[in-house]
């Protein structure tokens, strides 16, 4: 008889009963969906969310690494959080996410922080409820950063949105751009089972969801490490036929591995929402070369040619790093070339970050940091006037929008995402929620679109 594998008795008791947590989310969409899922375990052990950090009885920080800026943020929030825990006792400090996955950043916010009860990486996911029981009964500081990747199907999630779902196909990353840290904090590429996550999406359609986002660092490499390499343009295809689903979104695609059959797919579906985020990072041939992004300008103007002849309405967004060691004013040059001819819908721009442990770190970097700052004022400059000029294209024409509720800024307008990824405001009841309705836009700004409601929500 085959070894039956018992599952685990470790289930914690529901020592967060009473109490209550707050969870700060620093990074991408797969941070803000690993917090959905943390915040899932701890209300399973007892706990209920806090309105404020200062009434809660467990707070988590869930880091992001791949740059400076965030890891400064965590610091800072750390130093604060040690004069909370100086007035409330039984206050449990929980620091995870892509930060503390480095051995030598778990050991320092372990010993500059004394206030930090548990470090968990990235991978140490499932085991938090355990590592919390541990955490709140031993004195010293507990890590785990274990590269585990068992265990990470069928976590519970307590999902933000209740029309809006996160949805991983793919962890992990096997790329290693020159550059970037996320290889070495979320490990090699796993890719979710093709029916687990068909399964998963229409248990969401079910619940009511009308928009998923598929979540990968690279969505387009999705199935190569499954038996019978399922294509990602064959999970959206498959995707694209739940009933009750309203819109379905993917991101990131890297240019290297984005296929025809892909664009054909998106093209094609119904629900597929016409929007590409195309990390470009550079412009430049020799930079895309030392960056390690395995694709050159032309393949890159290619893609984004053929993407646009195949899909009408489609919207192209990017990921620039400015300032990458050796990046000379002809390497910038052609940088912002790239982005008149693409013509971005919108790109967000990076100084360059030196990270850790990544081959760019030991590259020689001859500019200083106000050089890559006025080169970022430059390219934000042209990609503003970029992505209003594409805005104003659009006045006049009719959108379809999933309503997202008040908009930030002025709560007599309504805000909505449109199939191409732009917020547009408009006048309109607050019941209109999670809805889907038509607007004529009737004004364009550089990050926004103004509209008028035209017929009933559905
Ligand atoms: N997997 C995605 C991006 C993940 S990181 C992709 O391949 O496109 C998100 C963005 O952060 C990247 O697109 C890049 O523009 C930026 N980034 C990553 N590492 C950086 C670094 N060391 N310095 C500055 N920006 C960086
Ligand atoms: Fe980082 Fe490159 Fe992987 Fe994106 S594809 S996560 S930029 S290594």
């Amino acid at each position: 008889m085959p070894f039956q594998q018992v599952p685990s008795l470790k289930q914690p008791p529901r020592f967060g009963e009473g109490k209550q947590y707050w969870i700060n989310t620093f990074g991408c969409q797969m941070n803000e969906h690993d917090s959905e899922v943390m915040a899932a375990l701890v209300e399973n052990l007892g706990y209920r969310p806090a309105s404020d950090p200062q009434e809660a009885e467990l707070v988590i920080i869930n880091t992001c690494a791949v740059r400076k800026k965030p890891e400064d943020k965590v610091a800072s929030m750390l130093g604060k959080l040690g004069a909370l825990k100086q007035e409330k006792d039984d206050l449990i400090i929980a620091v995870g996410g892509c930060m503390t996955q480095q051995e030598d950043l778990a050991a320092y916010i372990k010993n500059r922080f004394r206030q930090v009860d548990l470090v968990f990486g990235t991978h140490a996911l499932p085991r938090l409820p355990e590592l919390l029981d541990r955490a709140r009964r031993e004195k010293n500081t507990i890590v785990d950063i274990e590269e585990d990747y068992s265990g990470r199907e069928g976590l519970p999630a307590h999902r933000a949105s209740i029309f809006h779902a996160w949805l991983p196909v793919i962890y992990g990353c096997n790329n290693f751009c020159a550059y970037c840290v996320v290889p070495y904090v979320r490990g090699r590429e796993r890719s979710r089972n093709f029916e687990e996550i068909v399964s998963e999406a229409s248990g969401l359609a079910q619940k009511g969801y009308r928009e998923i986002t598929l979540l990968g660092q690279n969505v387009n490499s999705y199935g190569h490490d499954l038996p019978g390499k399922p294509k990602f343009a064959s999970l959206l295809a498959e995707l694209d036929r739940i009933e009750g689903l309203s819109r379905i979104r993917f991101m990131t695609s890297h240019p290297k591995d984005l296929s025809a059959e892909l664009i054909d797919t998106v093209a094609r579906g119904k629900k597929i929402c016409e929007h590409f985020h195309l990390p470009a990072q550079s412009g430049s041939n020799r930079i895309l070369d030392k960056m390690n992004r395995r694709y050159t300008r032309e393949q890159y103007l290619d893609l984004a040619r053929q993407i646009n002849e195949a899909i009408p309405g489609v919207s192209i967004t990017s990921d620039i790093i400015v300032g990458f060691p050796g990046e000379t004013e002809e390497d910038f040059a052609a940088t912002l070339d790239l982005l008149e001819q693409v013509r971005f819908d919108s790109a967000f721009a990076f100084i360059y970050s030196p990270r850790r442990g990544t081959k760019a770190e030991k590259y020689t970097d001859r500019s200083t940091y106000e050089e890559k700052e006025k080169r970022l004022q430059a390219l934000n400059k042209i990609q503003q006037r970029i992505s209003l000029e594409e805005n104003e294209r659009l006045v006049g024409s009719a959108l379809e929008l999933l309503v997202e509720g008040p908009s930030k800024s002025n709560p007599e307008l309504q805000t909505g995402r449109a199939r191409n990824n732009k917020l547009v405001h408009f006048p309109g009841p607050a019941n209109l929620t999670g809805r889907l309705i038509q607007v004529r836009i009737t004004e364009a700004r550089t990050w926004n679109l103004f509209g008028e409601r035209e017929g009933e929500p559905y």
